[in-house]
């Protein structure tokens, strides 16, 4: 099945021009796809789109097998967690662990159960150790830990990362690449990433490159390097690792590329 379907999605903000423009692609069960583009390519929308809180002017999206609208919009939501790009704005709690137990206490979960379950997830995310923090004192990669902590809580099937690295240092966005990694890899959840990290592209399997509302590009990793002319004029880089393998060749420094696309997508590349 198809966790999310997108059927030719068009959409314009008060009718004004269409920012989405009949926009389709399928997101298998237990999948990572990456959505990349620039500023203003439409990725936001199309993620705001699949939640409801856009209404599309034509078009239809499918989560989990059932349409989007009007009636199913809340039903939809509960197959959903969103982690968002600043993890200041997404805290209630005045603990990590009151602020994991915000989402099951909204759904009703019995005082006595909550405790494992907030264990439980704090441990697959690595912040066992921080219960009793305050989530502000954290720094931002931990933040974004909690974050899904408390969206794993939930169970939900599918997780949208809306640029969640996008306002962390290196080391943040590393730890949190791992964890989008594990939980594909782990707990077969169906990953849509908004990112500007190729880095992270490199390890997703599916890869859609959107360009004023339409979608340029499409395949897997290895496939839209591979298109590294297009990315170039569309302000997207190829990941560090394979420019400077390239650039080592151009220059005659090595005679072979250090690393290959292949390493570089499959994260061998030393
Ligand atoms: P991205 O996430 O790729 O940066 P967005 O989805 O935020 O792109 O924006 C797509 C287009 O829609 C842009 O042209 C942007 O200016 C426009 N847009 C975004 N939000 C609004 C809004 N609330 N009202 C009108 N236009 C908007």
């Amino acid at each position: 099945m198809n966790a999310i379907e997108v059927s030719h999605l068009t959409f314009s903000y008060d009718g004004q021009k269409d920012v989405i423009k009949d926009v389709s692609f399928k997101i298998p069960e237990g999948s990572y796809t990456t959505i990349v583009g620039q500023n203003g390519s439409g990725k936001s929308t199309i993620a705001k789109l699949i939640i409801g809180l856009l209404g599309a002017k034509s078009g239809n999206i499918f989560v989990m097998g059932k349409e989007l609208n009007e009636k199913s919009v809340y039903d939809v939501r509960s197959h959903i967690g969103i982690v968002f790009q600043n993890p200041d704005n997404q805290f209630i709690g005045s603990t990590v662990a009151d602020d994991i137990a915000f989402g099951l206490e909204n759904h009703c979960v019995a005082q006595e159960k909550m405790q494992p379950i907030i264990e439980d997830v704090a441990k697959r995310v690595g912040m066992q150790d921080f219960l009793n923090s305050e989530p502000t004192k954290l720094s931002g990669g931990q933040k974004q830990r909690v974050a899904i902590a408390g969206i794993l809580a939930m169970e939900p099937d599918i997780i949208i990362f809306d640029e969640s690295t996008s306002m962390l240092d290196p080391q943040g966005k590393s730890s949190i690449n791992k964890q989008i990694k594990m939980l594909h890899e782990q707990k077969k959840i169906t990953i849509l990433s908004i990112t500007h990290d190729m880095e992270e592209v490199a390890q997703s399997e599916h890869v859609i490159v959107l360009n004023d509302g339409k979608i340029k590009l499409e395949g897997t990793p290895m496939e839209v390097f591979g298109h590294e002319n297009e990315l170039k004029d569309m302000k997207l880089d190829i990941p560090f690792a394979l420019q400077f393998s390239k650039k080592l060749k151009k220059e005659h420094i090595v005679d072979e590329c250090v690393c290959t696309l292949e390493e570089v997508v499959n994260q061998l590349c030393p």
